[in-house]
């Protein structure tokens, strides 16, 4: 067991995303109906599905960026209730290998209207090595994007999305592309992040192999939610069988 299971020390589940009554249509087309989904501090939370399920659009929905019926909260421990801050890690993007843009070049770019043209200052240069030191990525910052492997740029995404702290850290298919000694690196990284600033952690997967060893909580979905459980309680149900066309094993059932 790679990743221990964390519950929310600090907080004591007290603040939450609260997704509730989530609806989208576009072009005529329903794409998520009556979808609740709650994400508590400190919990890592395994979004599964089909290609077209749905969650890709949750994210953008959450993100702001998608018109939607329904209400998306954070509620702090307190009660008060905010838009969440949230933390966001597409996709990853292939960049050219002869791409001259370095991460410190990227991470001005996000961050400030510096022209590109001019040396960068010493006081940004710093910012940007401590908000990499997050991630262990301080010795990346004077690489070119385009040299970097693929479990380098996803450190150097997560270390973006982590500036400004999110209260919710969310990644699209983190391990798409990645091979099992990367994805468990990457884990490994979750696992500390979440627990250093006690932020909620909410990824989308097709790769349910480690699900059961970092997972607090697996969310089935299908333009709705369709199972919630432990990861062997989504992975063992018929919801999970039908979605995924699995026939039970001989012997049981
Ligand atoms: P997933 O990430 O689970 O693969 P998506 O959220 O990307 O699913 O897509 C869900 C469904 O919504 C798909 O059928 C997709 O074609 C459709 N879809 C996504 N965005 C739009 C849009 N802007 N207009 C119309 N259909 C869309
Ligand atoms: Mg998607």
């Amino acid at each position: 067991m790679s990743v221990n299971r964390h519950s929310g020390d600090g907080c004591q589940g007290a603040c939450c995303l609260r997704v509730t009554g989530l609806g989208v249509v576009a072009q005529g087309k329903t794409i998520l109906r009556s979808l609740d989904l709650h994400v508590h501090c400190g919990q890592i939370v395994a979004l599964i599905g089909p290609n077209g399920a749905g969650k890709s659009t949750l994210f953008k929905a959450i993100l702001g960026q998608q018109p939607h019926t329904g209400s998306i909260e954070f509620e702090r421990s307190g009660g008060k209730k905010t838009r969440p801050l949230v933390g966001y890690v597409p996709q990853s993007p292939a960049f050219d290998r002869g791409e001259p843009i370095s991460v410190l070049d990227l991470f001005v770019a996000a961050g400030n209207a510096w022209p590109a043209f001019l040396p960068v200052p010493k006081g940004m240069r710093e910012k940007v090595r401590q908000c990499l030191a997050r991630v262990h990525g301080e010795g990346l910052m004077d690489q070119k994007l385009g040299s970097l492997s693929g479990g380098e740029l996803q450190r150097v995404l997560l270390a973006l999305a982590l500036e400004p702290l999110p209260h919710v850290l969310m990644l699209d298919e983190p391990f798409s592309g990645v091979d099992v000694e990367g994805e468990l690196r990457l884990l490994r990284l979750l696992d500390e992040v979440r627990r250093r600033f006690d932020l909620s952690i909410l990824l989308s997967t097709h790769d349910f192999s480690n699900l059961a060893d970092y997972a607090d909580k697996v969310v089935l979905m299908k333009e709705t939610v369709l199972k919630v459980g432990t990861p062997r309680e989504v992975m063992d149900s018929p919801e999970f069988a039908a979605v995924f066309h699995l026939r039970l094993r001989e012997g049981e059932g």
